[in-house]
């Protein structure tokens, strides 16, 4: 059995010999208080250990202060283009989450080492621990080279920040390597753990999409990890109406006991072939309120296709959007008023709410007749 660093996040621990934790995310808007706060009561009682938090701009951290006075969650802040946020909403919170593919954004003189030791340092001033998340929707671009496969540059980046980490002296972080492939996260995670088998582990499958689909691939990687001893806290990424967010929980912890009982998905449960639609779990920063149902609809509107193996992307913004569109055939991400489309890596344009389905159900139909 793996027996990684234990690290304290708040009023818990990870790693070493605890229990696995089962985390969440909020998808309302962080500004929207009472909204938040909501759900963070809705993951909480369902026995979600660690509630994140996206945190954009100075607005944002202004609410996460009045959240912050209402609940003892233990809360981690996601900071994704604009890292130079954290030694304000650190005070408030009781782990950060950075995204190596996301430090280039700002401040763009200055090295990432140098941005990850302010990172550290504001981390170990504020008693937080900090998750490296390494995303293969949005990878280091500086790490990207021609014909490299995503696992490669994500174990690349992964390693360059563990270094960096372990060279300051920080030892309170862990890391999490996430693909909306499960047998790459599979693969991934067993490589790293051998790697570092001292760093604790954040399991998921990201845009691992709607029930009952986003169940049965985070099934597949995290029943197989867990099995092995490698993960610390998992979260279950799934595309579901704000009311009933609190699925990732209990998903989430039946995966952990029935692994514990030995129970595990059929073999014929998960296929890699046939309709793959992706979609992601929306947070503050999704950019309309009908992202499920668009996800909804694209899954009804391309059920004819079945059986033919092409992945589509259903994303609610650009941070992950782009990214994941270019390693799906078709992909869609979200703005205020109208829907991108890349397919096969490239861009068709954009087009409304009204229109966008008939579009993919063409794009699909021309992709099968190819
Ligand atoms: S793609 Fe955008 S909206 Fe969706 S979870 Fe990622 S950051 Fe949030």
């Amino acid at each position: 059995m793996r027996n990684s660093r234990e690290i304290k996040v708040g009023s818990i621990f990870l790693g070493g010999k605890n229990e696995v934790a089962v985390q969440s995310m909020c998808s309302s808007k962080t500004g929207d208080i009472k909204r938040t706060l909501s759900q963070i009561h809705q993951l909480q009682e369902k026995g979600a250990k660690i509630i994140r938090i996206a945190v954009d701009n100075k607005e944002d951290v202004k609410s996460l202060k009045e959240i912050r006075k209402e609940t003892d969650a233990n809360l981690s802040v996601d900071l994704q283009e604009n890292y130079v946020l954290a030694k304000d909403v650190a005070p408030y919170v009781q782990k950060i989450r950075y995204n190596p593919g996301h430090l280039y954004h700002i401040e763009k003189e200055k090295s990432v080492k140098d941005k990850v030791k302010e990172l550290v340092q504001i981390a170990g001033e504020n008693d937080c621990a900090i998750r490296i998340g390494v995303n293969f929707g949005s990878l280091d671009p500086s790490l990207r080279k021609n014909g490299e496969n995503s696992g490669d540059i994500a174990i690349k980046s992964a390693s360059e920040h563990v270094e960096i980490m372990e060279s300051l002296g920080f030892k309170d972080y862990l890391v999490s390597l996430k693909s909306s492939d499960p047998y790459g996260v599979i693969k991934i995670n067993e490589q790293f753990s051998k790697l570092y088998p001292f760093v604790p582990l954040h399991l998921g499958v990201t845009e691992a999409g709607m029930l009952p689909m986003g169940e049965i691939k985070s099934r597949v990687a995290m029943e197989y990890l867990l099995s092995k001893g490698i993960g610390d806290t998992l979260r279950v990424s799934l595309t579901v109406p704000f009311d009933e967010k609190y699925q990732e929980i209990a998903v989430g912890n039946q995966i952990i006991e029935d692994v514990k009982n030995g129970k595990f998905l059929p073999k014929d449960a998960y296929k890699t072939t046939g309709l793959n639609i992706i979609s992601c779990p929306s947070c503050s920063r999704v950019q309309t309120d009908k992202l499920v149902d668009l996800a909804k609809s694209i899954k009804e509107a391309t059920s004819f296709a079945k059986d033919e193996s092409f992945t589509i992307a259903v994303m609610g913004c650009r941070v992950n959007g782009p990214g994941e569109s270019d390693d799906a055939d078709i992909g869609v991400w979200c703005a205020p008023n109208f829907v991108n489309l890349k397919v096969r890596g490239n861009l068709q344009g954009s087009f409304s709410y009204d229109e966008i389905v008939n579009v993919v159900v063409k794009e699909l139909r021309n992709l099968i007749n190819e």
